[in-house]
């Protein structure tokens, strides 16, 4: 067997639970928002590493500095002892947390344990057992993140039982919003079915936080309306329960601003969680947190070896630096006009494309059966396939939705390059050719 045969069979062999399977690809590099399989086959990527790499793959400043950090020291606890990069990094960060007061933050190694973190202080800091957050939720795969979570059945299937004190509301995505609502009577309605809870069977001075993606990833890139999350918000505060976000997928310029829930102006959270691309996909996340929130406990409360260690917090500040730089927030923003642009004539087109969201570079596109309007995700499926055959890597989330989250560097060129085969695709598809 040649070696990329092997490699093929290795990529092939990992298990169910671990590999969500889609294109039989194996990368060899990353250079920007381009990717090269071990044939030499190239593709622009259109999921960034599930949103890991703003910056792109690979990027000079960003490499320049792992390699440079690499050389002096490439790990010490700072359970026990500070390092330059993170004591710079943290400084850094809690001056960007959108939150009044005195910040302080914990490090982790990936967003599931910055969540199980974040309940954790949440927790502490109240004294209170109960964690809400929303269906359609995605926060991680240990067990705290995973008993938050609610996006799959695969989740919680032959794992249970999940923790205690976890309770979930019904996330207001778009498609529930019913043909004769308005807007605000669809709010209301959502807002009535969260506080339902409350009014019967969980007292909300036993809650300690509710936990929300302002706009939900995995769950199809859906953004909470204002005004829900603001009596969300509100509630919260009303009944002493800790308001905290997920920042993990859409955080760090995805949106347009730096935090996703900067699309909100009049919320500013208690809690955070952050990862992925904080250190363009290097294993680093953080709760960030109100100081008197992050006091509450002490070490070894949450204390993991390897977080905050000096090579991923030099990676992150690069990455900071590159975002600033390069004016990334903007171009995102600027760049997701396009693209919203784009998918909307697509919807005009062809009559399988449904509602089209777009936040940023962040955008979820709904494929619906033509006839009965319901979500397909056979068509969906045929769309990424043949997608992938002509050079772009995208995927779906609940199936049928396209999961539209390129590297915010995309260039011009790279961007008209994955239309134009979007536009293929959905054109074979119209054809009957696929
Ligand atoms: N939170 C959100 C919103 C996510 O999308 C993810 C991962 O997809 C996580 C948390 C978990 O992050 P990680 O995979 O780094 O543990």
């Amino acid at each position: 067997m040649n070696n990329k045969k092997i490699l093929n069979t290795e990529a092939q062999s990992l298990s169910n639970a671990s590999r969500i399977k889609y294109f039989d690809l194996v990368i060899e590099s990353g250079k920007g928002s381009t990717l090269t399989d071990i044939n030499g086959k190239k593709y622009i990527d259109l999921l960034a590493s599930a949103s890991a790499t703003n910056t792109g793959h690979s990027h000079p400043h960003v490499v320049e500095a792992i390699t440079h950090q690499a050389q002096k020291i490439v790990q010490y606890t700072p359970a026990y002892f500070a390092n330059e990069p993170a004591a710079k990094l943290s400084n850094r960060l809690t001056q960007l947390a959108p939150m009044d007061g005195p910040v302080k933050l914990a490090w982790g190694n990936s967003g599931s344990d910055a969540n199980d973190a974040l309940i954790k202080f949440a927790r502490g800091y109240t004294g209170r057992p109960n964690v809400v957050s929303f269906t359609g939720a995605y926060h991680g795969s240990t067990y705290g993140s995973m008993s938050a979570s609610a996006v799959s059945l695969n989740m919680s299937r032959k794992m249970g039982p999940l923790m205690d004190g976890f309770y979930k509301v019904p996330f207001p995505s778009p498609w529930y919003q019913r043909s004769y609502e308005t807007k605000d009577q669809f709010i209301e309605r959502m807002f009535d079915e969260f506080k339902l809870p409350f009014e019967t069977y969980l007292p909300a001075d036993e809650v300690a936080v509710i936990l929300v993606e302002p706009i939900q990833g995995d769950g199809g890139i859906a953004k909470a309306p204002t005004k829900y999350l603001e009596k969300v918000y509100q509630f919260a505060h009303k009944h002493g329960i800790l308001f905290a976000v997920d920042e993990v997928n859409q955080g760090m310029g995805r949106t347009g601003k730096w935090w996703s829930i900067q699309n909100f102006p009049g919320i500013k959270p208690d809690l955070m969680s952050v990862g992925k691309s904080l250190a363009s996909g290097m294993p680093l996340s953080a709760v960030i947190g109100k100081q008197k929130i992050m006091d509450s406990l002490s070490a070894p409360a949450n204390v993991y070896t390897t977080a905050g260690n000096p090579v991923t917090t030099a990676a992150s500040l690069a990455t900071l630096d590159v975002i600033e730089d390069e004016h990334l927030l903007q171009r995102s923003y600027d760049l997701g006009l396009k693209a919203k642009a784009f998918f909307d004539k697509m919807q005009q087109k062809y009559d399988f494309v449904g509602d089209v969201r777009m936040y940023g570079l962040d955008g979820g596109i709904d494929i619906i059966n033509p006839e009965n309007k319901k979500a397909d995700s056979d068509i969906a499926t045929k769309i990424i396939y043949r997608m992938f055959e002509l050079g772009v890597v995208m995927i779906t989330v609940r199936g049928n939705i396209l999961r539209f989250q390129p590297p915010l560097v995309i260039t011009n060129a790279e961007l008209k390059q994955a239309f134009d085969v979007i536009k293929q695709a959905m054109q074979d598809e119209a054809n009957g050719k696929i």
